[in-house]
């Protein structure tokens, strides 16, 4: 009794005697795979060498694609390592208790080597050994793995497979291609997975039904801790053409979430990991507090492999990653320059990675990008200082010429004994974004935080999808039907089948690369035929007269990203969108998918 459930999570001796450290965890996921004849390769950097398709490193298995291929790798067919991965898609989740954006991943890789019968078996055994593994709880544990579809049948052989290592049948889950199938696009290796997740909870929660598990896993009561990916067929054009002839497999498990669950605890943040970078931030708004402790730790590793804040790409990330980061510090009160939070980073990695010898570049750069920030906001203070009451309007001027959020106007006005008409502000904004949609009102300057004019935004990001859509499914795909409020923008498009989570990043990723890049974005009318000989997108359904205007996303160098016919209004700079971000991919009929999206 005793050896499973306090060592875990009573108050106990055990918990003193049993307590792995994160360090503890990567060693002794390298013996057991050295042990087990992989070759063990170092962290690739944070910044992609050879892969210009994605801006950083977001998962163990995108330094070795190329031997995932088939290309021979020079250390063998088994391989282990720990991979720095930064995942800034994941942003919105910033504050639960499983995600960050940066973290590290655990992974083991067959390059045509052993397959699912042993990656199933290894997977458990480092879970739930005590000699050689983690010595996990395995009543603990789910499985899910693959249901099915028209691409590839059920996965039985792996559940046989956990059945046979003594995962009960109604602890395996069947999920659909969107959870349990692995497909990095429209072409190359695919192929399902099973995914391991661990119960949080202190009481255990025992055997859940599928609706159970669903919930539990909603509520993050469990978590998924590793997933094993068994590459196994081919695709072309989005359709599964037949099998590999080298069969891969690729494993991912997060080492915060390891942490999490040896160490007792329900949420990442009181790991070894990031409790220290906790520390340093005062306050009382948990979520606030784990945003500012997630941003900096992952600058301080994006500083450390050579970025530098900036107005594009990489730098660009790194730069709104701080600045929400001193948003956040800010409303917590936080005292004294972020660099004090980024300092427990270089002790946490001192062992791991050789981030000690920039101490001091990259306080610098933290502190040098914090105080360009807070001077565009002093400039704002002033102007507010010199205010006599604070008007609904001079919120919304503070708001839009100097990125003031209405909470912190109001917060200050506070301290000054006047209250704020919010109701104004509002007011003023629905008028504004009203004016810019009819396209009279100049250029709406968001300021820092750059909000307002959010259709007009969405409905630029809307033509970017398209674009991205046609890139990553082919160019078959052709908008079917659109929909766009001041929250979301929607678009039902031609496609025969459910987009992978791949896909699905693949295509968010590539509207944000095209919003990182500051695009322009212009208006030109033409003839109908011109447009209809350029390759314009036309609306599904719309009709058009012999002048019409097409709205161009392009390159300096005349490259072309997007050309829709499209009456407007857009934005003028693709810079101006921030985060794009799809919340959600469904049917809505035969051959027609819906997707719905937000920018943050
Ligand atoms: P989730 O659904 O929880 O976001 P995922 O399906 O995106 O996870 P994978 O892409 O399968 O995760 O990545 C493999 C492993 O990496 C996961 O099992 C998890 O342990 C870890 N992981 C993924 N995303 C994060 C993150 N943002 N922060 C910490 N760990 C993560
Ligand atoms: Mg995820």
């Amino acid at each position: 009794m005793c050896e499973y459930r306090c060592s875990f999570y009573a108050t106990s001796l055990c918990d003193i005697v049993f307590h792995m450290k994160s360090s503890d965890i990567r060693q002794r996921f390298f013996s057991f795979f050295k042990k087990r004849n992989h070759a063990i390769i170092p962290s690739a950097s944070l910044v992609p060498k050879n892969d210009p398709s994605v801006l950083f490193t977001t998962a163990g298995m995108q330094p070795l694609v190329p031997y995932l291929l088939g290309q021979p790798h020079p250390a063998g067919t088994r391989i282990a390592s720990v991979q720095k991965c930064v995942r800034t898609q994941d942003i919105d989740e910033i504050g639960d208790n499983t995600h960050d954006t940066f973290f590290e991943m655990l992974g083991n890789w067959s390059l045509g080597d052993y397959f699912k019968e042993e990656a199933i078996r290894w997977s458990l055994e480092f879970l739930t050994s005590k000699e050689e593994g983690l010595g996990l709880d395995s009543t603990r544990l789910y499985i899910t793995v693959f249901a099915g579809d028209e691409n590839a049948p059920r996965d039985d052989e792996s559940a046989r497979i956990w059945q046979s290592l003594g995962i009960p049948e109604n602890r395996i889950y069947y999920l659909g291609a969107q959870n349990n199938w692995w497909s990095p696009g429209d072409n190359g290796p695919c192929g399902p997975d099973s995914e391991m997740f661990y119960d949080v909870t202190k009481e255990g929660l025992g055997d859940l039904t599928p609706q159970e598990f669903a919930a539990a896993d909603e509520a993050q009561q469990v978590v998924e801790i590793w997933n094993d990916v068994f590459m196994e067929f081919e695709k072309k054009d989005g359709v599964v053409v037949g099998k590999l002839s080298q069969k891969n497999v690729d494993t991912g498990a997060g080492l915060e979430r390891m942490a999490m669950v040896l160490q007792g605890k329900n949420n990442i943040f009181e790991t070894d990991l990031l409790s220290p970078i906790m520390e340093t931030i005062t306050g009382n708004d948990l979520r606030s507090r784990r945003i500012v402790a997630d941003h900096i730790r992952t600058a301080v590793c994006m500083i450390a492999d050579g970025v530098l804040p900036s107005n594009t790409d990489r730098g660009y990330i790194l730069r709104r990653l701080l600045r929400r980061a001193v948003r956040f510090a800010d409303i917590l009160g936080v005292e004294g320059s972020l660099s004090a939070v980024a300092e427990p980073v270089f002790g946490i990695y001192a062992d791991v990675y050789p981030i000690e010898e920039a101490r001091d570049h990259i306080k610098g750069v933290i502190e040098q990008e914090e105080i360009k920030f807070r001077q565009t906001l002093q400039k704002g203070l002033r102007v507010f200082e010199k205010l006599d009451g604070v008007s609904g309007k001079d919120a919304f001027m503070l708001f839009s010429t100097y990125g003031f959020p209405l909470e912190m106007t109001v917060e200050l006005a506070q301290e000054k004994g006047i209250i704020v008409d919010e109701e104004e502000f509002k007011k003023e904004f629905e008028e504004h974004q009203k004016t810019s949609r009819a396209g009279v009102g100049q250029k709406f300057k968001g300021g820092l935080a750059g909000h307002g004019e959010e259709t007009v935004r969405l409905h630029t990001a809307h033509h970017l999808l398209l674009s991205a859509l046609q890139k990553v499914l082919g160019s078959r795909v052709h908008q079917r039907g659109s929909n766009i409020t001041s929250e979301r923008l929607r678009i039902d498009f031609s496609f025969g089948r459910k987009m992978t989570d791949d896909e699905k990043k693949q295509v968010e990723d590539l509207v944000n690369m095209w919003i990182d890049e500051k695009l322009v974005v212009a208006r030109r009318d033409m003839s109908k035929q011109e447009a209809e000989q350029m390759g314009a997108e036309m609306e599904f359904g719309a009709t058009y007269g012999e002048r019409v205007s097409v709205y161009f996303v392009e390159r300096l160098d005349g490259t072309r990203i997007s050309a829709e016919f499209c009456g407007g209004p857009h934005v003028s700079n693709t810079g101006e969108l921030g985060r794009f971000i799809i919340k959600k991919e469904e049917a809505v009929a035969a051959g027609i998918r819906r997707i719905k999206a937000v920018l943050e």
